[in-house]
């Protein structure tokens, strides 16, 4: 294998690769969050004991008929608005044909040429600037069950089968061809990913099997106009392998274009452990699925007025959330895109910035430290001890000149520890800020008559000096003084 590897890269070394252009497109199938399964009343349970979760329906008995889940249809469409997708008024169920142990059916309900939403899009952006990557459509279809090869005693010699998945609802997007580089189609995963739990369809965990990737790539020499043969690579259950798989499926076919070979038109799948991908079958001896209309299901009808009822649930979504956290809170890019990364912080971040008065401020304590403090605690933003109403009460009273920054800063982590508001710590420490002139001229004073030198200096036209006394004074004041008060006291002081 690692001969294989070391050749490779010599056929094909960055500058040759670098004559050639990537082209990929992404299948991507999403597990919908419904509670039951898209034909029966089963429960979607995630690690129930095996074969539990199942009835006459997803086990394919004869006789037994689907019943389509409504809430699976209004997710799919959630989805498909989410992706910029036309909504077909009509779509179309289909059987896809085939045998394999964990299917009992012997076909998968699926959607084939009337899917259930057509041309929309996702943008991404590469270097800068936005490049809109086209989804060819989105269909919905059936779960098939699981085939485990591993962790038993006699996995030698059998697999078992579990078929608690079968008939979980799912979508299946596919994009165009619209990808120039692994770079690209990791970013248009993430966008995807994004919305679609923005638009709450999906968990989208990708360790639970709620997303996965199949990939097609070929490439060809930059400048020509048609594509190369593709592959299609298989089991990309993670942004990294994505990104790894590509990267070395690309520099495979250059190598073996470069070498006078041509590229086979077959399903790859990728190895983790090897960081290659390898020859599954090839499409020559690809599966004719044989589809045609599901007899027992009627076709999809979705009313105008249903839609316009879909249309209208549709939360805002991520592109719209960071252009508006830029115009109406006076965000930099950066810091809308980190806000806007899931919904939960999101909301976080409009709560609390709505308490602060000072949006920007709220922000940099939600990137900052909040997220610190949540990040050591193994805590997601959902299970913060500091509410958002607390976080904005604690950036006003900064605001209002109640606490300095300073203070705040050591207020925090007992927010965080107690769950309290800041008020309460703030009069139980007694760390309120001291603008009391009385109390301040006292400290000036005991400052001037403390370091006559600098004072002298001071008098003298060395102006920088005062920052010292300032400092002498906070200290004093265990930093309860307010600065800019002590700073105007204590030049009229020294006149
Ligand atoms: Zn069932």
């Amino acid at each position: 294998m690692k001969s294989m590897s070391s050749s490779i890269v010599e056929l094909a070394p960055p500058e040759v690769v670098a004559l050639y252009e990537p082209v990929i497109g992404l299948e991507v199938h999403v597990q919908l969050a419904t509670a039951t399964k898209i034909f029966c009343g089963c429960p979607t349970s995630f690690g129930a004991p095996p074969n539990t979760n199942v009835c006459p329906v997803c086990l394919g008995l004869p006789g037994a008929l689907p019943v389509l889940s409504q809430q699976a249809v209004e997710m799919a469409i959630k989805a498909g608005l989410a992706l910029n997708c036309r909504i077909r008024p009509v779509s179309r169920f289909a059987r896809k044909n085939y045998f394999y142990p964990d299917l009992p059916k012997g076909y998968q309900i699926s959607q084939y040429d009337e899917p259930l939403a057509e041309e929309g899009w996702v943008d991404i952006s590469v270097d800068g600037e936005p490049k809109r990557i086209r989804v060819n459509r989105v269909h919905m279809e059936d779960d098939a069950g699981k085939s485990l090869h591993e962790g038993f005693r006699d996995s030698s010699r059998y697999t078992y089968v579990d078929l608690n998945r079968c008939g979980t609802p799912l979508i299946e997007i596919v994009s165009e061809p619209d990808m120039r580089s692994s770079q690209e189609a990791y970013d248009f995963l993430t966008e995807l990913k994004q919305v679609i739990q923005f638009v709450g369809v999906s968990s989208c965990d990708m360790e639970k099997g709620h997303l996965r990737c199949d990939a097609n790539v070929s490439v060809m020499r930059k400048g020509a106009d048609k594509f190369g043969t593709k592959a299609e690579v298989k089991n990309l259950n993670s942004f990294r392998f994505l990104k790894a798989a590509l990267d070395y499926e690309i520099v495979r076919q250059v190598a073996v274009l470069e070498s006078g070979g041509r590229i086979e038109q077959e399903t790859r799948l990728y190895d983790p452990d090897t960081g290659q991908t390898a020859g599954m079958r090839s499409k020559e001896h690809a599966h004719d699925y044989r589809y045609f209309p599901e007899p027992d299901l009627l076709p999809l009808k979705i009313s105008d007025r249903w839609l316009s009822e879909i249309r209208a649930q549709m939360p805002e979504l991520p592109a719209q959330k960071r252009k508006r956290f830029i115009e109406e809170y006076g965000l930099r890019e950066y810091d809308a895109q980190v806000l806007t990364a899931t919904r939960a912080v999101a909301e976080y971040f409009e709560r609390a910035a709505g308490t602060s008065s000072d949006p920007r401020s709220a922000a940099n304590w939600v990137i900052g430290d909040l997220a610190g403090l949540l990040n050591s605690a193994g805590k997601d933003i959902a299970e913060s001890p500091v509410s958002p109403e607390h976080l904005g009460e604690l950036v006003a009273l900064i605001g209002k000149g109640e606490i300095s920054g300073k203070i705040a800063k050591e207020i925090f982590p007992k927010m965080f520890e107690s769950g309290q508001p800041p008020s309460i710590i703030i009069e139980k420490e007694g760390l309120r800020q001291i603008s009391d002139v009385g109390a301040l001229d006292k400290m000036i004073d005991d400052a001037i008559a403390a370091n006559p030198k600098q004072v002298d200096q001071y008098r003298g036209g060395k102006t920088a000096v005062l920052g010292f006394l300032v400092g002498q004074v906070m200290k004093a004041s265990r930093g309860q003084a307010n600065p800019a008060l002590v700073n105007e006291r204590l030049k009229a002081r020294l006149g």
